[in-house]
């Protein structure tokens, strides 16, 4: 019976399996004689009935027929769709089980990844922070997102829709108020929809990179109540030829982006907590979501929200963490984790909008920021000067090139030259692939007495560990702090400090 390929299994094949354990995207796996299977939307501790989709030598893909017994840790997810779309992995789920699947990945990752003895870091990792459940029909660890990027699609009858991908796939499976997200999302996206219909504007074709509308970005202020809408579209709109220069092609002109501009604006801005509707231009035929350019059509350019008691404006092309309960609890470890006492000075790569430097600031003697958007830059110069913070410098800049090139030449616009070069502690905040190379290597030439990382792809910070431990210096303390509740992913926050 064996196959071309050496799997011992056959497409179809059915089994009833108990599932033991999880993979690192949330799959339940199971095995037959030491064969293991992975089994998406099991659950650990689940008997269930399976086929093989997609068999190899050593593993196949089984598909999930039934569930005879279900798994103590089994819940039922409250979303319609969860199973669908691929944002939730693992809302079925129960929570405290949720943590410990993620402390288990950061544990697996730190272990397999970064070289580190198991032993070594059961001594020294902490319990994940969760987030709190309140008694109530949601539980707190729902609609905690404060933003949300819906795609707009086209269904089988023509009419625009919006929602999530699929898992893994481009395929949107229609939702306009997903359980994470802010209550106000749906009268958003149906007023876009409504007015996407009535003007004829058609949805963005992925395959074919003609239409227009391609994202809705929505992002609220938990503490102000402040709403942004960022519309992204394809100005180049349904004709090829128009794609680099004439952008008003098809649509309006004298600064209307969108037909009948006026009107969807006026909608929108009538819905309570509205500040800012802009309009993102992205003509390129990418997974990338938002373009550079970008035009406020309405309001101001940017929201407000307090984070740690500082208040922050962030502008549609800034990142800004999507859960402000869990961030307060994230920034509070890796300060503490910093061990400021007033007179350090901290350099935050990967700054953002200054978020963790203007939070540092007020603890350290001075903060050193650096960012690679220009717009999130402008955000945190401004948030340092309304909250009256005069002890940051922020920089444009590639981390991997601001500090080298500072490094190497010891130039630095600053008075304090010396104890910017040579700092206490040095924050890193990157984005999923982790730190560069060259970024690392100055870090351990700066040899600060400590280093704070807080990584959001535990994989990329275990790679990133093992340089740094090489370098110089010991792996301290390790906390992951739950961001993302019912998805399979995992903030960690690390502490590093230098062997002399
Ligand atoms: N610390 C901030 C931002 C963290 S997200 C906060 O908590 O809000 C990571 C940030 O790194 C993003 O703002 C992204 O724009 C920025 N970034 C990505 N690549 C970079 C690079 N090579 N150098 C500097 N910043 C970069």
């Amino acid at each position: 019976m064996a196959k071309k390929d050496n799997s011992p299994y056959q497409k179809g094949q059915e089994f009833l399996i108990k599932i033991e354990d999880f993979g690192n995207d949330g799959e339940g796996i199971g095995k037959i004689d030491g064969y293991t299977l992975f089994v998406k939307d099991a659950v650990i501790g689940d008997l269930v009935k399976v086929s093989i989709m997609k068999s190899k030598k050593n593993y196949a893909y089984a598909h999930l027929d039934e569930i005879i017994e279900p798994s103590p840790f089994r819940v039922d997810p409250p979303c319609p769709v969860s199973r669908a779309c691929g944002g939730c992995q693992i809302q079925n789920l129960s929570y405290e089980k949720q943590l410990e699947f993620k402390k288990d990945k950061v544990r697996n990752n730190l272990i397999r990844l970064g070289g580190f003895d198991a032993e070594f870091i059961d001594g020294i990792m902490e319990p994940v922070i969760g987030m709190e459940d309140e008694k109530g029909e949601i539980p707190a660890y729902f609609r905690y997102r404060n933003k949300a990027q819906f795609p707009i699609g086209t269904d089988k009858n023509g009419m625009p829709i919006a929602g999530f991908y699929a898992g893994r796939t481009h395929s949107i499976i229609p939702v306009k108020d997903c359980l994470l997200g802010v209550e106000e999302n749906q009268e958003i996206l149906e007023i876009v929809l409504d007015h996407m219909k009535k003007n004829n504007i058609p949805a963005y074709n992925e395959e074919t990179g003609r239409g227009i509308f391609r994202h809705v970005l929505i992002r609220k202020g938990f503490t102000s109540g402040e709403i942004m809408v960022c519309i992204v579209i394809n100005s180049a709109g349904d004709n090829k030829k128009n794609k680099k220069n004439n952008r008003k092609e098809g649509l309006d002109t004298n600064g209307e982006y969108i037909k009948n501009q006026q009107n969807l604006i006026s909608r929108l801005a009538s819905i309570d907590g509205i500040k800012s509707i802009s309009v993102n231009i992205n003509n390129e035929k990418t997974n990338v979501i938002l373009g550079r350019e970008l035009h406020t059509i309405w309001g101001e350019d940017s929201i407000r929200d307090t984070l740690c008691g500082i208040e922050f404006s962030i502008s549609p092309l800034s990142f800004y963490q999507v859960n402000p309960i869990q961030t307060e609890k994230l920034y509070n470890t890796a300060i503490s984790y910093a061990g400021l006492t007033g007179k350090e000075t901290v350099w935050d790569l990967y700054c953002g909008i200054g978020t963790i430097s203007l939070s540092m600031a007020r603890k350290a003697g001075h903060v050193y920021g650096v960012e690679v958007i220009p717009q999130a830059i402008d955000n945190a110069k401004e948030n340092a000067v309304n909250n009256n913070i005069k002890n940051a410098t922020f920089y444009v800049g590639k981390a991997e090139e601001v500090l080298p090139a500072f490094y190497e030449k010891k130039v630095i616009d600053t008075d304090d030259r010396e104890k910017a070069l040579h700092p206490e502690v040095i924050v890193v905040d990157p984005p999923r692939k982790g730190c560069d190379k060259d970024c690392l290597d100055t870090m351990l030439k700066m040899a600060p007495d400590r280093i704070v990382y807080v990584s959001c792809d535990s994989a990329t910070l275990s790679r990133d560990l093992r340089i740094l431990v090489d370098g110089g210096y010991e792996l301290k303390r390790v906390r992951p702090c739950d961001m993302f509740p019912n998805t399979v992913h995992v903030e960690t926050v690390v502490l590093l400090t230098r062997v002399n």
